[in-house]
């Protein structure tokens, strides 16, 4: 089997929650099954979106959770050069242009017309970066590990944007440049995720960065239909291990993995061993969405 290395690259806009755990868990127990690496990475692009301490609170609940990362944590504030170096390869490239228009300017059109293609439509003002994608323009099509053969087409992505006009850089770039820059070869993460797949397909392709597997995961939902986010206020993961543990069996009850009833309650390393020896993807029922029985503790 070829080397296989996982990551889960939350974002630490808030502490994980029951969704979060289940797309941890299934990273982990993907690559540890594979007998290959799990590294973590957290995506702090974006600090007025990450609370002070929220990232040190999601180490500390991977850990309770018994979801132990190889080698250091990679942090996305360290990594400015190089996102800038991928940004200038895409411009010397003539796949990247700054654009000055705003939202506002294209609330007509469904994406963005790409009208500073062939330069800045007004010198002076600030400006984005967007990725250039009428040139060659081909369908991106890859197979999801569960739900099969996705097809996008170029004209419906619109040329997306790489870094932002306040100077932040957008998550696609950086994700992209670091999951080849860490060796990434599995991405295994939520069905939200998905419809941004194929823009990262897109820079893969003009960086001529590898392209790792992708599987994405049913989303977990709440009993009222919402999906379990930190804006509406999912409970954060408990650190205490009695509160752990039934959370975990929860979580591998989602992925339709049939763990034994009778280690609802077992130590986390006793669960977790079994899931890695069991685990199969094949048991995952493709539904974009799943609504949880119990995600509350
Ligand atoms: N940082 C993203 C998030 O927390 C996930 C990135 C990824 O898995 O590609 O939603």
């Amino acid at each position: 089997m070829s080397h296989y290395r996982g990551r889960f690259a939350p974002t630490p806009s808030g502490p994980l929650h029951f969704g979060s755990l289940v797309a941890a868990l299934a990273s982990f127990l993907d690559a540890r099954h594979a007998g290959g690496e799990w590294l973590l990475r957290i995506e702090d692009i974006d600090p007025p979106r990450c609370p002070a301490g929220a990232a040190e609170t999601i180490l500390r609940q991977l850990e309770a959770c018994g979801l132990h990362w190889d080698g250091p944590v990679r942090w996305q504030h360290d990594r400015d050069e190089a996102y800038a170096a991928a940004l200038a390869r895409l411009e010397s490239l003539g796949l990247a242009y700054p654009c000055s228009c705003s939202r506002k300017q294209w609330r007509d059109f469904p994406i963005y017309p790409g009208w500073c293609r062939e330069g800045v439509r007004e010198p002076g003002k600030p400006v984005a970066w967007r990725l250039r994608s009428d040139l060659g323009l081909r369908p991106v099509v890859w197979q999801d590990r569960l739900f099969g053969e996705q097809r996008f087409d170029p004209a419906e992505l619109g040329d997306v944007v790489l870094k932002r006009k306040d100077g932040l850089w957008a998550y696609q770039l950086a994700v992209v440049v670091d999951d080849a820059d860490q060796g990434i070869t599995d991405v295994v993460r939520g069905h939200d995720l998905l419809d941004n797949t194929p823009w990262q397909r897109q820079l893969q392709h003009a960086l001529g960065l590898p392209e790792p597997r992708y599987l994405h995961l049913p989303l977990i939902m709440s009993g009222d239909g919402q999906k379990l986010s930190k804006q509406n206020l999912a409970p954060p993961l408990p650190l205490e291990d009695a509160a752990v543990r039934p959370l975990l069996h929860r979580a591998l009850v989602a992925m339709d993995q049939a763990p034994p009833a009778e280690l609802a309650t077992a130590p986390v390393a006793d669960q977790l061993a079994r899931a890695i020896t069991t685990w199969d993807v094949g048991r995952i029922h493709a539904h974009p969405e799943r609504t949880a029985t119990a995600t509350g503790h």
